[in-house]
C-alpha cells in the first residue's frame, strides 16, 4: 500500500500541510497569549493610576500632607470591581488594607519583579505592584486582575486547535488521496493499455487525452516507442519473409536436379556431370546467400568485428578488378582500371574488398554483351573516391532510391533470367552500402539511365 505514488503523495501533502498548520497554530496562540498579556498588563497599569487618583482625591485638604490610613481604608472600601482586586502593603509585606475577601500568601505582596503571577484562594491573578508614599514610609500598591477569562480563552483556543488541525488534516488527506487519484489516472489507464499490447497488436497505440499536458508527452514519447518497435518488428518479419523465400529457389532447383539425375538409370555421363554442375553453381548460389545473410544478422546484432589496418585503396580496388576480369571475359565485358595516385587508408581489407567486388559484380552482371566498365580511383581534398561506371542496362527512376534495401531487385524476373552463379539474391548493396559506412564513407548510386549507371564510394581522408 505505502509502494502505491496516490498513498506517498497524500502523505507527503498531509505531512507537508500538518507542519505548516502546526507551525501557524503555534504562531497563533503565541501571538494570542502575548496580545492578552500586554492587554491585561496595561489594564493594570491604568487600574493602579485610578487607584491612586482615587487616593489622592480622598485626601482631600491633606494634599501636601502623607496619605492617611483613612483616606487608604475608605479608598480600599469603594474600589469595587468583578475582576480586579486591590491592596495595599508596607514595604516588608504586611498588609495594610485590601479588597479581598479572602486572606493572601505573603509571597504575593513581596515579589521582586513589578508584575507576577500569583495564586489566591484557588485562582490566578497577574499582579502589577507600584509604590505608594506615604511619609517617610513606602506602601505599596498591588493591583490584581483575575486570569479567569483568559485562562478560559486559552482553553477554548488550544481546544479548537487540538480539534480543528486533526479534522482539517484528515480533510486534506481525503482531498489529497482523490487529486493524487483523479490525476495518476491517465496514467493507470495508459499502463493498462500498454499492458494489452505484445507482438501481435505492435500496431496498436495508446490514447492521448490532452496533447499539451505531460501525460500527453509521455503518451506521444511511448507511442513513437511502440511505432520503432513495430517498424523494427516489421522489418525482421519482412528480413525472415524475404530470406527463406531467397532460400527456397535455389533449395527447390537442387532438390529437382537430384530427382531427376536419380529418377533414370540410363543416363549418360555427360548428363550427370551437367547435373552435377547446376547442383554446384545452385549450392555456391545458396552458399553466398547464406554468408550475406549471416554478415547482415551480425551488423544488425553489433557483433561484426571490422580488423582496421593501414591498407591501399587503390591497390584493394585493383585487385578486386583484376579478380572480376574472368566473369567480365566470359560476358565479353571490358574491363578497364584508373587509379590517378596511392590511396593510403585504414580499413577492414576484406570488407573494403568485398565491397568493390559487389559494386563491380553488379557492373559486370547488368551489362550487355560487349559492354564496357570503368573503375577509377581518385582523391580529392575531402574524400578518397572510387567511381564504377558501366554502360549496362539502367535501374528505372523510381527504383533508385530503393536499390539499397535488403532483397531488392528491381526485376525479380529479370534478374532471374540471367541467373548465373554469381546472381545475388539482392542483398549485395545494402552489405556495400553497411561497409562503407561502418568506414565513415558512404556509397550513392550517382545517376543511372538506360546507357548505364555510376555508382561512388566516398571515404573521409
Ligand atoms: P543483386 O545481388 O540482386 O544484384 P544488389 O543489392 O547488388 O542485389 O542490387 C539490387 C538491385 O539493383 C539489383 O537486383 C539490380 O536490379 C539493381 N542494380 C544494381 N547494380 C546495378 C547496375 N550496375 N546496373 C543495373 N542495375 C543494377
Amino acid at each position: 500500500m505505502f509502494n502505491s505514488i496516490r498513498t506517498k503523495l497524500t502523505l507527503w501533502y498531509v505531512g507537508v500541510l500538518a507542519v505548516v498548520i502546526m507551525a501557524f497554530s503555534a504562531l497563533t496562540y503565541f501571538i494570542l497569549v502575548n496580545a492578552l498579556n500586554k492587554n491585561t498588563d496595561e489594564q493594570l497599569i491604568e487600574m493602579s493610576r485610578n487607584f491612586s487618583a482615587a487616593l489622592i482625591a480622598e485626601q482631600e485638604g491633606e494634599t501636601n500632607g502623607p496619605i492617611s490610613d483613612k483616606a487608604i481604608a475608605e479608598t480600599v472600601g469603594e474600589m469595587h470591581f468583578r475582576d480586579y482586586q486591590f491592596l495595599i502593603s508596607t514595604h516588608d509585606g504586611r498588609v495594610i488594607a485590601s479588597t479581598f475577601e479572602v486572606g493572601v500568601d505573603p509571597k504575593c505582596t513581596a515579589g521582586e519583579s513589578a508584575f507576577r503571577i500569583c495564586d489566591i484562594g484557588g485562582e490566578s491573578f497577574r499582579v502589577f505592584e507600584s509604590p505608594l508614599e506615604k511619609g517617610p514610609m513606602e506602601y505599596r500598591l498591588l493591583a490584581f486582575h483575575s486570569l479567569r477569562e483568559q485562562t478560559a480563552l486559552k482553553r477554548r483556543v488550544t481546544g479548537i486547535f487540538l480539534v480543528g488541525v486533526p479534522l482539517t488534516l484528515l480533510l486534506a488527506g481525503f482531498g489529497g488521496y482523490f487529486l493524487a487519484r483523479k490525476s495518476l489516472a491517465p496514467v493507470v489507464e495508459m499502463g493498462r493499455q500498454a499492458s494489452q499490447i505484445g507482438a501481435g497488436n505492435l500496431n496498436e497505440r495508446i490514447t492521448i487525452k490532452n496533447r499539451n499536458d505531460e501525460l500527453g508527452d509521455l503518451a506521444r514519447v511511448f507511442n513513437d516507442l511502440l511505432a520503432r518497435l513495430d517498424a523494427s518488428f516489421e522489418q525482421q518479419r519482412r528480413f525472415m519473409a524475404d530470406a527463406s523465400h531467397e532460400l527456397r529457389t535455389p533449395l527447390a532447383i537442387v532438390r529437382g536436379e537430384a530427382e531427376v539425375a536419380l529418377s533414370k538409370n540410363d543416363r549418360t555421363i555427360a548428363d550427370y556431370r551437367e547435373s552435377l554442375s547446376i547442383l554446384h553453381d545452385e549450392s555456391k548460389r545458396l552458399t553466398k546467400i547464406v554468408e550475406d545473410l549471416f554478415t547482415l544478422a551480425r551488423a544488425d546484432a553489433g557483433q561484426f568485428q571490422a580488423h582496421f589496418a593501414s591498407v591501399y585503396l587503390d591497390e584493394i580496388t585493383s585487385e578486386a578488378v583484376r579478380s572480376m576480369r574472368v566473369l567480365a571475359d566470359q560476358k565479353k565485358v571490358e574491363l578497364s582500371f584508373n587509379s590517378e595516385t596511392e590511396m593510403p587508408f585504414t580499413g577492414d581489407e576484406s570488407l573494403l574488398r568485398r565491397l568493390i567486388l559487389n559494386l563491380l559484380d553488379n557492373a559486370v552482371k547488368y551489362s550487355r554483351t560487349g559492354g564496357k566498365v570503368a573503375v577509377t580511383c581518385l582523391s580529392t581534398d575531402a574524400n578518397l573516391q572510387i567511381n564504377v561506371t558501366d554502360k549496362g542496362i539502367g535501374i528505372p527512376q523510381d527504383e533508385q532510391g530503393r536499390i539499397f534495401e535488403r532483397f531488392y531487385r528491381v526485376d525479380k524476373a529479370r534478374s532471374r533470367s540471367d541467373e548465373t552463379e554469381t546472381s545475388g539474391a539482392g542483398l549485395g548493396l545494402s552489405i556495400a552500402r553497411w561497409i562503407a559506412e561502418i568506414h565513415n564513407g558512404d556509397l550513392e548510386l550517382v545517376s543511372s539511365t538506360s546507357g548505364g549507371s555510376i555508382f561512388v564510394v566516398r571515404f573521409p581522408r
